[in-house]
């Protein structure tokens, strides 16, 4: 069956979800020279199985605000692919969160997952609770309710969610706490867990720093580095925070961070004690990014602009871009300044950031271009980890568990490379991840039989 095929059934079948079509068609487009390498994939139907969740779960969450109010939400879990392992993937509570946006979500995380090399599924979840403006007790409540329905779908060897956007430490927390009471067992059923009770050093700091070290691999084919270049960063949460810190501490300087009302330009450089502010600023006093520039000289405060057709913060001119908000940051007309400005490398940090108009401008100019699924997989490759030392009963120093990151982005990024220049587009790491991720994923459905 040719691409375009696939691409319309899945469009008939997913006619209101432009964001999942956005990622399969994405997906499609370059799996296409291994169906006609492999033909009894195409036979098997293989990636119209993929693009089909296994289960697609939704619920009501119901709970009492701090004025006694009844509050309704939805609830999801995406259970897509189990073919290699139990589900993994993340939970996002944010009020744009609909099948569309966690079916995209966990069609991506099937791929990334395959690439880290660790043999987990992929999944999704989340909520369109919005927890702007929720007071402790009220989020705590809203997690509980959430686990009560979400419970009985998950399990260590059956489904481990992890956090994304708007889920954290303090919320894994108390999901953990409420399933550990509702199940009446302590087991390693979420990961990004609070060291102590079953948690991973360097979880936290994992997508941010895997995102670096991939971005280093790319640049050492170059034979070039990090260091001393500029670098332009999206977003202030715990994806963004990292890729930060660990760019500054390879010698490369970070001149921007943004948030949902608009962005920060410091050009002197975010320094590891400015990043110390904005930590604080963003995960105890969840305050907006305009404080960091009130609060320093010389930094300039953009307001986000939902007409704009562009976006300014990437028309700054730099060596590095690393998207690490959410998804469809970047456009054409961003993607079109960044090359103009002579950017050498884009890592992307969110999930699916750049548009496929975006893509292309990029690829076409030589930008040395990752897409999420593998630059970001460091994330997930921790919770992996996570997940086996929780299984061991033992936990892994700090220095032990960064070197299995390091390695492992190593290996994503030498895979990427050599699926991209076996399939005659060498050098494309978009290819590359895709054809990799599928292959690895279609064995294994292939092996275990039509279900
Ligand atoms: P956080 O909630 O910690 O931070 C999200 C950041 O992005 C915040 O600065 C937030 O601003 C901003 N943001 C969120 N939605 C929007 C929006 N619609 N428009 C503009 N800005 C927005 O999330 P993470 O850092 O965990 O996740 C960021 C990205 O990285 C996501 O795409 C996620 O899927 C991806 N990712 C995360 C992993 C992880 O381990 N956490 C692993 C792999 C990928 P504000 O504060 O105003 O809400």
């Amino acid at each position: 069956m040719a691409g375009h095929d696939i691409l319309d059934i899945v469009k008939k079948r997913n006619p209101h979800e432009p964001e999942f079509l956005q990622a399969a068609e994405e997906v499609i487009a370059s799996i296409l020279p291994v169906l006609e390498k492999n033909p009894q994939y195409g036979k098997l139907k293989i990636l119209e199985r993929m693009l089909e969740p296994e289960r697609l779960i939704t619920f009501r969450v119901t709970w009492l605000d701090d004025k006694g109010e009844v509050q309704v939400n939805r609830g999801y879990r995406v259970q897509m692919n189990s073919a290699i392992g139990p589900y993994k993937g993340g939970l996002r509570f944010h009020p744009s969160v609909n099948a569309s946006v966690l079916k995209f979500l966990a069609f991506e995380q099937v791929f990334k997952n395959a690439l880290t090399g660790i043999p987990m599924g992929g999944g999704k979840g989340g909520s369109d609770f919005d927890p702007k403006g929720k007071t402790e007790n009220e989020i705590m409540k809203f997690c509980q309710a959430f686990m009560v329905e979400l419970s009985k779908h998950i399990g260590h060897r059956l489904d481990v969610p992890a956090g994304d956007i708007g889920v954290g430490g303090r919320e894994i927390g108390y999901m953990f706490g409420a399933y550990k009471k509702l199940r009446n067992e302590f087991t390693g059923v979420l990961t990004g867990k609070g060291i102590g009770w079953g948690g991973s050093l360097i979880r936290t700091e994992a997508t941010g720093y895997g995102l670096i070290y991939f971005a280093e691999n790319m640049l050492q084919e170059k034979k070039d580095t990090i260091k001393g270049k500029t670098c332009l960063v999206s977003g202030s949460g715990n994806v963004a925070q990292y890729s930060m810190e660990k760019i500054i501490q390879l010698g490369g300087k970070v001149v921007s961070a943004s948030d949902s009302s608009g962005f920060i330009y410091d050009e002197a450089g975010i320094t590891q004690e400015r990043l110390e502010f904005l930590k604080e600023l963003k995960n105890v006093r969840r305050g907006r990014i305009k404080e960091y520039a009130d609060k320093f000289k010389g930094v300039v405060f953009t307001t986000d602009d939902p007409k704009a057709d562009h976006n300014p913060l990437w028309n700054i001119k730099a060596d590095c871009a690393f998207p690490c908000a959410t998804q469809n940051e970047i456009n054409e007309k961003d993607a079109k300044n960044l090359v103009k400005n002579g950017i050498k490398v884009l890592g992307e940090g969110a999930n699916m950031p750049t548009t496929i108009e975006g893509i292309n401008v990029l690829i076409d100019a030589g930008v040395m271009y990752s897409p999420g699924k593998a630059s970001n997989a460091g994330g997930v490759a921790t919770s992996g980890l996570e997940m086996t030392q929780n299984y061991m009963g033992s936990n892994w120093t700090r220095e032990e568990v960064d070197a299995k990151l390091v390695g492992i982005m190593k290996e994503i990024h030498a895979t990427c490379l050599s699926a991209a220049k076996e399939y005659g587009k060498p050098g494309n790491y978009m290819v590359g991840a895709n054809i990799a991720g599928f292959l690895k994923v279609a064995k294994a459905m292939q092996a275990q039989g039509v279900i």
